[in-house]
């Protein structure tokens, strides 16, 4: 493990290139198989017509896509979008620009009628509409090596992000994360130069282009350190929002791609870089990659479940006092209905209701009131034992189930909480008395006949003067 974690540590900015196969595979598995193509009669006429449409493209977004010495696209993007052009029968006339940017403005003047390979933001709505994903693509925080991992990009303070003037991520990230300094830069590769050489802390890029881009700018010193997960590139071709019909036609193409040429056209333009003979280093690198990924999964899923343990408690705590709420309470009273009629056991319940607590209100002010409640929590929560639940019914009244309890017994535990309360030494008003209702589970009984005969005793128990215990 020591020597997988040395080279993790010099070798972890390969783990991007080498996780590729699995993200892609495991993207495109979870997809649904080929649907033939059927065009409604409008859809045929306006293909027949048309015969080609305009397309806008980025121009540096190795290896989803660029235009190369030629003049042409290619890439990722490049192969699918063809795929599904000629699948629909239209040809497609790349519009070339020199940028990203000149892309976004030549569609935004409806110069071009589609963007090849696009997130779908709430900035592109305005002019765009999308067809369904034609790619997905995780996004990873990529830091220099010393960089610690990054659990939530919202803990972090004093950091700057470098990020691709005009994409997905610059407008979500301005959003999300308001402490993070964001610096713009014109290119994908110049947004992680600037990490590599210490004019930026982070950025935030796809794993696809990331590996690539590391790899080929040879950006040793950079590594992944963490995932954003609602961050999924969700690739879709954009159409201007105008033309509707042809916006169903490309959608219909894309539904038609299946998983396995996905990930055909992906090895295509990704693999090749990185199954260069099979050696010990490589080996390590697989190693340290896989060991990464776990890690990473580790973490992330530590926290996951620290995040739902805590969401559990709330569900089931009283936000005033810290005692079980009532939905706690009638789950854990079924629990023990439904046991006591198997098994023809005994439990019982006790109904607490202070006394004249409106008073303490009306005389000292609703937040006094509120302390007086925190404090007969505590002193509930001290004397019953561990197998017991006690709650907050509501109000000023508390319930305490007793598990494989006889009446005699919770008779004996209501008389000693009452003598609990009436020596307690309470905030603010010192003396505070209860009364209580005593029942026990006879043969059959649902948990309502139960808490009406503990109501019932609670209110003989009131007439007969309060401060004191009786049983029904
Ligand atoms: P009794 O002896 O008959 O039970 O008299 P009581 O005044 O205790 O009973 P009543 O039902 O008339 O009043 C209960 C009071 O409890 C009224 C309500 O404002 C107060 N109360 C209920 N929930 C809270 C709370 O969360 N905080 C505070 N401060 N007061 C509460
Ligand atoms: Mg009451
Ligand atoms: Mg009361």
């Amino acid at each position: 493990m020591h020597r997988i974690l040395h080279q993790l540590k010099r070798r972890a900015l390969r783990v991007g290139a080498l996780a590729i196969a699995t993200v892609v595979s495991s993207a495109s598995a979870t997809e649904t198989s080929p649907v033939q193509v059927e065009f409604t009669a409008a859809e045929k006429a306006y293909i027949a017509q048309v015969g080609s449409i305009t397309m806008c493209v980025d121009p540096d977004w190795v290896p989803f896509e660029s235009i190369n010495q030629q003049g042409q696209h290619h890439g990722i993007a490049a192969d699918l979008v063809q795929t599904v052009a000629s699948r629909v029968g239209l040809r497609i006339d790349l519009y070339p620009t020199k940028s990203w940017a000149e892309s976004l403005v030549a569609s935004k003047d409806k110069r071009c009628q589609i963007m090849s390979f696009v997130n779908q933001t709430p900035v592109r709505d305005t002019w765009l509409s999308f067809t369904e994903p034609i790619f997905l693509d995780p996004n990873v925080i990529i830091t220099r090596e010393e960089h610690g991992f990054v659990a939530d990009a919202k803990d972090l303070r004093n950091e700057t992000i470098a990020l691709p003037r005009g994409t997905m991520v610059e407008e979500r990230v301005r959003q999300d994360f308001p402490n993070l300094k964001v610096v713009l830069t014109g290119s994908e590769p110049e947004a992680m130069v600037l990490v590599s050489e210490r004019k930026a802390d982070l950025t935030i890029r796809s794993l696809i282009v990331a590996a690539n881009a590391i790899k080929k700018e040879g950006l040793f010193n950079l590594k992944i350190s963490g995932q954003i997960p609602e961050y999924a590139n969700r690739l879709r071709i954009g159409v201007l929002k105008d033309e509707k019909l042809l916006r169903s036609i490309l959608s219909k193409g894309v539904q038609t791609i299946t998983p396995l040429e996905r990930e055909a056209i992906s090895n295509r333009h990704v693999s090749i870089n990185v199954q260069q003979g099979i050696d010990y280093r490589l080996v390590w690198q697989i190693l340290a990659g896989a060991s990464f990924a776990l890690l990473l999964a580790i973490l992330w899923n530590r926290k996951l479940t620290a995040l739902n343990k805590e969401l559990e408690r709330r569900s089931v705590t009283d936000r005033l006092t810290g005692l079980f709420n009532r939905v706690k309470l009638e789950e854990a009273f079924e629990v023990d209905i439904q046991r006591s009629f198997r098994y023809k056991q005994s439990f019982s319940i006790i109904m607490v209701d202070i006394d004249h607590f409106k008073e303490v209100n009306d005389t000292y002010g609703h937040q006094a009131g509120d302390q007086v409640l925190v404090e007969v929590a505590r002193l509930l929560k001290e004397n019953v034992r561990a197998t017991d639940i006690a709650g907050r019914w509501g109000g000023e009244e508390f319930l305490i189930i007793c598990a494989q309890t006889d009446a005699q017994g919770a008779l004996k535990l209501a008389q000693t909480l009452l003598l609990k309360f009436q020596h307690h030494a309470f905030p603010i008003v010192q003396r505070k008395t209860a009364s209580f209702g005593v029942t026990t589970y006879l043969q059959g009984d649902k948990s309502n006949d139960m808490v009406a005969r503990a109501d019932a005793a609670l209110y003989v128990a009131k007439s007969n003067g309060r401060n004191r215990v009786e049983v029904k």
